[in-house]
């Protein structure tokens, strides 16, 4: 785009998160949950978990990357789903999920990034999906659902009342059938303590962007509406 001066990357470029971005804005983390290994969610994992000391979850693909920038093993709690991790304080149960149905209906990777590999990797070594997570966090009496895409499983939703859900809500949903209805028709839409959405949020282009929405409390006809809304700015 004119007058936009940023670095165009190729596949085979080095995949550099902008450090100094990370280090304004995380001071501090306990955990890192990692939902799947594309580039755009495990590119800053590294350096927070080297910098922070946070215990790195995520899929045997995702582990590897650290590996490769060697953060310690004792850091790496490997999961592929359906694990229930208790941590004393909280707990943090894996939820088996798919990927957003990118391409029209015809995204699909088996791939996982590969054991072995040593930092510094190219932003195609830290492509491969390694199989996609969800994940609900249990803490002070309270849950919060994490949707690992535009997408989910039915049944791995069965059950779960969680207070706040962050979910998947870009374009690549409308491919999923009935993805809200489903939705509402689990227990996690037909909660009771679904209701009021948080307006700014929703109404927050910025926060679209980032492909997830928070939930809380409230009408199951307002889920879909600002699933919509949020759409319209994708
Ligand atoms: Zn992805």
């Amino acid at each position: 785009m004119p007058g936009d001066s940023r670095q165009v990357y190729g596949w085979n470029d080095v995949a550099t998160p902008d450090a100094a971005a990370i280090d304004a804005h995380i001071k501090r983390a306990d955990f890192i949950l990692v939902r799947h290994t594309h580039y755009d969610h495990v590119l800053d994992v590294p350096h927070i978990a080297l910098k922070t000391y946070a215990t790195v979850i995520g899929t045997e693909s995702t582990e590897n990357v650290a590996r490769a920038y060697n953060v310690p093993e004792e850091q790496l709690i490997t999961v592929r789903g359906g694990e229930d991790c208790e941590f004393g304080v909280f707990s943090i149960k894996v939820i088996p999920s798919l990927h957003s149905a990118l391409d029209h209906k015809r995204y699909f990777s088996s791939e996982k990034a590969r054991e072995g590999m040593k930092a510094p990797l190219t932003l195609l070594q830290i492509h491969p999906e390694g199989g996609t997570l969800a994940y609900l966090l249990r803490f002070h009496g309270s849950q919060i659902l994490v949707f690992g895409g535009m997408n989910y499983i039915e049944r791995e939703m069965e059950g779960i009342r969680p207070d706040v859900v962050l979910v998947g809500a870009g374009s690549s949903r409308r491919e999923i059938h009935d993805y809200t209805g489903r939705l509402e028709l689990s227990s996690v839409g037909a909660a009771d303590s679904l209701g009021q959405f948080p307006g700014p949020l929703w109404s927050d282009p910025a926060a679209c962007h980032r492909s997830s929405a928070i939930l809380r409390g409230g009408s199951q006809s307002g889920f879909a509406k600002e699933q919509g809304d949020c759409a319209q700015v994708l």
